[in-house]
């Protein structure tokens, strides 16, 4: 590729890392077009292991850049306004699934999809999100919407109403990643959401700091007195597991109990031991 003669190393390295966003948003522009993404699905358990819902992740597996985290192309997905395209590809790759498995007979258990700021502010949002459901004759109550809180900070008017229309059509609404970032208490008394999801950075501490569980301990009160559930996020020991199930939480996701898979995946371990994801160590 032609570059211009770098004046410092700072600004070829700002070159550099530019022309690489640049030919990450041509791929994945690319991708979307050719539906060539794919979704894994990471389980959601109880305390005891067993399967209540899934996470619909994205996933991408470029011919030239191989394998891109979520973590590199959502934010580039975003930044180019591409990323209600994705959202569009994944929802309609859930509802397909869904109708699948009922169709195989499997028991199915809601999927939620992740939902960006941009996403919110469309304003044919859920025009959109019913039909697709329609498609495939999904209901609404076996889809959950995750919204960051970045997404509610925008426009707060706009938000509640979105919210509280996606409920009284039956969609369970959870906040995504709660307690970093630009987590604002006061929001969650505005917001009639249904799910709060704590951030595994919140759960990796519960078990080391005890001022970090006093914390979390008083999150779950919180969420009781406004009747929200909560959602133990990247959950690796069972040490937490018992820390988290003891204060309240019943919904737990992450490498402990299972990590994000292929729909394949999913349903060879369901067909082998039915819902239950407990640890391999206890199957
Ligand atoms: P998220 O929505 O908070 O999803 C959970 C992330 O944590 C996933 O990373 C998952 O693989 C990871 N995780 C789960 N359990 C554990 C654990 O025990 N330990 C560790 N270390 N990690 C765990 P992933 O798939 O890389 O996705 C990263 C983020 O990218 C997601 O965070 C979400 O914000 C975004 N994302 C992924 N797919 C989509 C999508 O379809 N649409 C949008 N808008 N964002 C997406
Ligand atoms: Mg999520
Ligand atoms: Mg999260
Ligand atoms: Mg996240």
């Amino acid at each position: 590729a032609n570059k211009c003669e770098p004046i410092s190393g700072y600004d070829e390295k700002r070159s550099q890392a530019f022309l690489e966003k640049h030919e990450i948003s041509m791929l994945l522009d690319e991708a979307l077009t050719q539906n060539d993404l794919s979704v894994h699905y990471q389980p959601k358990v109880t305390a005891s292991g067993k399967c209540i819902g899934l996470e619909a992740l994205a996933r991408w597996d470029s011919k030239i850049l191989g394998t891109v985290s979520p973590g590199v192309f959502i934010p580039i997905a975003e930044e180019h306004r591409m990323v209600s395209r994705l959202t569009d590809l994944v929802i309609q790759k859930v509802c397909s699934q869904l109708a699948d498995w009922s169709l195989q007979g499997l028991p199915t258990v809601p999927v939620s999809i992740n939902i960006s700021l941009l996403d919110f502010s469309q304003t044919d949002f859920i025009a959109k999100l019913v039909k697709y459901l329609a498609d495939f004759n999904v209901k609404p109550h076996q889809i959950e919407l995750e919204l960051t809180e970045t997404s509610l900070e925008a426009n707060h008017a706009h938000s509640l109403t979105l919210i509280k229309t996606l409920q009284s059509w039956g969609f369970t609404v959870s906040v995504d990643d709660f307690g970093v970032g630009y987590s604002n208490i006061a929001r969650l008394a505005d917001y009639p959401i249904n799910k709060l999801k704590l951030d595994r950075s919140l759960i990796s501490q519960v078990t080391s700091s005890t001022r970090q569980k006093s914390l979390v301990k008083a999150v779950h009160v919180m969420c009781k007195e406004l009747d929200i559930a909560c959602v133990a996020e990247g959950v690796e020991t069972q040490k937490q597991v018992d820390v988290m199930a003891h204060m309240g939480c019943t919904e737990f996701q992450g490498f402990y109990f299972a990590k994000p898979m292929p729909a394949k995946e999913f349903v060879a371990h369901v067909t082998k031991h039915g819902l239950v994801f407990a640890h391999k160590a206890t199957l």
